[in-house]
């Protein structure tokens, strides 16, 4: 047989790179399973009513193509000088940062710390997080990072309005110097909260003005330091909330916010290493006073002991989160921006106070050089500045802005005056390129005259000089090598458990694959260089991938339009509410705002419905999960002049193909209602069905579940949003960047246009290496995995809900209710116990109390799903001797469970099972074993005791 070229074709490898099982493994699953054909096994499963036909896709092609197209996009991207600000700026990402943790799948692929014990090196990461915070604003208390800094201005708003409760006033005062997309944010948050945003002078109206709160920047959005002593003064006597939106690098030289009476501070951590990326992802930071940290957005991380009575991180309160309070919560974080946050400690870590203060300093000299020597020219600046001044330029605005644009260097233009903010990037060069467009044929004036001349610390007013002291904790005073820095994120890397360890099954929170070549572009400069306001004639390639993304995704979910401003789902479902919200008033339907959601929801749901200003109506389920279809009807009949809408995922929570889908979207149309559609699980449809085609309006995407954007421990996603024609004018857009087509009136949900723009990358290229094919075959293994896995449990452990054919989506929910109920052996002795075996437990609780939800995922391979199954079962068999009483209920492997290198070298052992069925419970652990870094920790204990910050280092040892 002779060869031919076509015989060697890789368009498809990629597939089965990213495709766990291979052909004769799914053989095996497919006969365990009764069914001859992955096609069988599909139409036992997805509702012939919803099944599509083939995507409009094209075809797969290879790692190295997709890398060559995608390059060619990005080089459209044009890298300028950018001199814009508006709480964006050019940094040096540290090499040993960039290829340690934002390139390494041990820090980007983690989850979110639900499980502690196997996460205690981010954990330590994000409590420094904390710390740096703390210091910096010199406030008593931070937590682990918001989404931007934009939407940390509107959490804080929130939680004023919360708090003020003798304050009777709706009004949040917004001081005029605050980033124009802060404004925006704010106005979007405000509205459906009954709120009214205004905007001024907050220095002169304070005195006087009726309202709850008040925002300032610190330094203002044009670069001026103003004191604010008096002005918090003021508001507390006048029981109104004082919020500092603020600069980090600022802070090493300015008095901070905390020391001159702030209530909340609130800022973004992005130029402490963290590439613009044409808007994100960036960490936000979020501190405030210790009598307000109950009340305080987001997540914390506490310190708590173990079992062994040893410090040990967690996630504090986290039974404060939309889960619980779910339409009663005011604040709806799920995804945050762990990873980002992460590596801006990182960065404040390896240079530490010393080195950070030469950085800030050297930038804020660089400014006083430039306002000289601009004044020399003739101009006039802002007197009080950090890093950043406007410059007076009257009618010649126009033309110095586009003598600057032509030679790349991007300022930022007021229509009088143009805004020049320097960072640590900035270059003596650059400062001589800039006086240049300003000269207009003058002599340049000298740098080195000009320094020789300066006194210290230029533009900032003595009184505003920081004299506090900050940074003092070990951490940031020992890692200041290269060697030293790699160590220590190496050793908290080897404490958790990620992606590149073992199969982490998080149903609802798809933990696939995230290829490197997927990952490889995030760090490419044409798309990290760019600042968010750039000119759009630098951002063409930006604009494209947007584009071209967005074809992608009409075509896998059948929708029309898409936004990609949402930075993560929660955000995806307040912009999908808000765009039917004001699709309804378009039509002068403003009574409707009953948002209808089936008890099994996600938290956010309720969370987000309420934050959209709807009224929560909860809808039944029946006894296999399903929504009570006549329920539905009822509820809607009953209200149906007041029905916004419909949410509900699919396939449901309960991890199920619900029959009933298409008619469940028709009852909420037939009363007036919106359907939306939860895209959580879109894993479990890709390729087989399309919401857009079988009746919903709206859905949001995780970007980082199904379209492989990792979670980075927490942290960066993209919750974008796809829509129908009819919603899609209501789409969010952006006052400095509008989205084409849409006023820049509209709502504005994430600081920048396109959310955490440097990541769609991710999702362009695996949809591109997929192809429609591809994606087809991933969604449909995701399926057969899911389906082998509870096949294999179920002699163990019932399944809890199943569908027709008793088959499940791409996720089970395995009940644990009666095996405690038998042996007393809860669902949290087996998620942890699991830590002995190398594993991640599965989500655990949720939706369905007592529970654990599976979701392997397409690529994982039948050997590693064994793995899985293999420990599983033998844990039930550990469980069956609890139950026999060969093993007390107060002394057996599972309650004593995670098992540490403490436990095996402790001369007292005194347990009623040996040292090698406590960690070494399975042969291959044997040389490779992951060790949970300490045993059980004591939830109630950290949430008495809150401490956030970092403990001393005596108290580790
Ligand atoms: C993950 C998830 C969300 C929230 O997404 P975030 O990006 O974490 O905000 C909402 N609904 C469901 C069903 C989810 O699984």
């Amino acid at each position: 047989m002779s060869h031919s070229l076509s015989q060697f074709s890789s368009e498809n490898d990629f597939i089965t790179r990213h495709i766990g099982p291979t052909a004769e493994q799914t053989q095996t699953m497919l006969s365990k399973l009764g069914v001859q054909s992955v096609e069988e096994l599909i139409g036992q499963t997805v509702p012939a009513a919803i099944q599509r036909g083939p995507m409009p896709l094209p075809g797969a092609v290879t790692e190295q193509q997709a890398l060559a197209e995608l390059k060619a996009i990005a080089s459209k991207n044009k890298i300028a000088r950018s001199f814009i600000g508006m709480g964006y700026h050019d940094t040096f990402t540290p090499g040993v940062i960039q290829r340690n943790v934002l390139e390494n799948p041990g820090w980007y692929t983690a989850y979110t710390p639900y499980q502690p014990e196997i996460a205690q090196g981010r954990l330590e990461a994000l409590l420094n997080f904390q710390q740096m915070v703390i210091d910096l604003t010199g406030m008593d208390l931070a937590n682990a990072s918001l989404l931007d800094e934009a939407t940390a201005a509107a959490e804080a708003m929130a939680m004023c309005k919360r708090l003020v409760r003798k304050n009777r006033s709706n009004v949040f005062l917004v001081d005029e110097n605050c980033h124009p997309q802060t404004i925006a944010v704010l106005q979007t948050r405000a509205r459906p909260m009954d709120l009214e945003i205004q905007v001024g002078n907050v220095a002169e109206l304070i005195d006087t003005a009726e309202c709850f709160g008040v925002l300032v920047q610190y330094p203002g959005s044009n670069g001026d330091v103003t004191d604010l002593r008096q002005l918090c003064a003021t508001a507390s006597s006048r029981d109104i909330m004082s919020v500092v939106a603020t600069d980090l690098l600022s802070l090493l030289l300015l008095t901070p916010p905390g020391e001159q009476g702030a209530d909340i501070v609130v800022g973004c951590a992005q130029r402490f290493g963290v590439p613009m990326g044409f808007g994100g992802p960036h960490a936000a930071f979020f501190a405030t006073r210790d009598k307000y940290k109950r009340s305080v957005p987001g997540r914390i991380i506490g310190v708590s002991v173990d079992a062994r009575g040893n410090p040990a991180l967690r996630m504090a309160m986290q039974t404060r989160e939309q889960h619980i309070r779910r339409e009663k919560a005011t604040s709806n974080i799920c995804t945050s921006q762990a990873l980002l946050a992460i590596m801006a400690v990182f960065y404040a870590i390896y240079h530490g106070p010393k080195g950070l203060k030469k950085i800030a300093s050297r930038t804020n000299r660089l400014a006083g050089i430039l306002v000289a020597g601009l004044q020399q020219l003739g101009y006039q600046t802002n007197s009080a500045f950090f890093d950043t001044v406007t410059v007076a330029t009257g009618d010649k605005t126009a033309a110095i802005f586009k003598a600057a644009q032509s030679q790349l260097l991007n300022l930022r233009n007021n229509g009088q005056s143009l805004g020049i903010s320097l960072d640590e990037t900035t270059s003596a060069a650059d400062i001589e390129a800039l006086w240049a467009v300003f000269a207009e044929g003058q002599t340049l004036p000298s740098i080195t005259e000009i320094d020789a001349k300066l006194g210290d610390y230029p533009g900032i007013p003595a009184e505003l000089q920081r004299q506090s002291e900050y940074l003092d904790h070990p951490v940031f005073n020992q890692y200041h090598s290269e060697t030293e820095m790699l160590r220590y994120m190496h050793r908290l890397e080897r404490k958790d458990i990620a992606l590149n360890h073992s199969m982490i099954a998080l149903g609802s929170c798809t933990m696939k694959l995230n290829a490197t070549s997927e990952m490889v572009p995030v760090t490419w400069p044409e798309f990290g260089r760019i600042h968010p306001f750039a000119p759009r004639e630098q951002i063409q390639g930006y604009l494209q991938l947007v584009d071209e993304l967005e074809q992608q995704l009409v075509g896998c979910t059948g929708y029309d339009k898409f936004s990609m401003q949402p930075n993560a789902g929660s955000q995806g479902e307040y912009a999908g509410l808000l765009a039917i919200k004001r699709y309804h008033e378009s039509r002068g339907d403003t009574q409707r705002d009953i948002c209808l959601i089936p008890s099994s929801a996600h938290g956010t749901n309720p969370a987000s419905a309420a934050m959209a200003g709807m009224r929560v109506v909860i809808v039944g389920c029946d006894e296999k999960g399903n929504v009570d279809i006549e329920d539905l009807r009822a509820k809607a009949q009953q209200h149906s002049e007041e029905v916004a809408a419909l949410m509900v995922t699919y396939p449901s929570t309960h991890g199920v193909f619900e029959e009933g889908i298409r008619e469940i979207c028709d009852i909420t149309h037939q009363f007036g209602g919106q359907v939306y559609i939860d895209g959580a699980n879109m894993n479990a449809l890709v390729g087989l069905a399309a919401p857009g085609e079988f009746g919903a309006d709206v859905s949001h995407l995780n970007l980082h579940k199904t379209f492989c954007i990792p979670h980075g421990g927490g942290g960066p996603g993209m919750g974008p949003i796809g829509v129908k024609a009819h919603l899609a004018p209501f789409l969010p857009s952006h006052p400095v960047l509008p989205v084409e087509g849409l006023s820049a009136d509209n709502d504005t949900v994430s600081a920048a246009t396109y959310g955490s723009a440097s990541i769609l990358p991710i999702s362009w290229m695996y949809i591109r290496m997929m192809g429609a094919e591809g994606l087809k075959q991933a969604t449909s293994m995701a399926i057969v995995n899911a389906n082998y896995v509870a096949k294999r449990l179920s002699d163990s452990y019932p399944v809890l809900y199943t569908g027709r054919n008793n088959r499940v989506a791409h996720e089970c929910i395995i009940d644990l209710r009666p095996l405690k109920e038998a042996s007393g052996i809860s669902e949290e002795d087996i998620a942890k116990r699991l830590m002995d075996y190398g594993f991640h437990a599965p989500t655990m609780s949720f939706p369905v109390p007592g529970t654990l939800m599976i979701e392997p995922t397409e690529s994982e391979s039948l050997l590693e799903l064994d793995r899985f199954c293999d420990a599983m079962i033998s844990i039930r068999a550990e469980i069956a001797k609890v139950e026999a009483g060969q093993l007390p209920l107060d002394n057996n492997p599972l309650v004593n469970a995670p098992h540490t290198q403490r436990d095996i070298a402790d001369a007292n052992w005194e347990r009623a099972y040996s040292k090698q069925e406590a960690a070494f419970p399975a042969a291959e652990l044997f040389g490779s074993k992951c060790w949970p870094a300490v045993n059980r920790i004591d939830n109630v204990y950290g949430d008495r005791n809150l401490i956030c910050s970092c403990p001393p280092i005596s108290a580790y040892q």
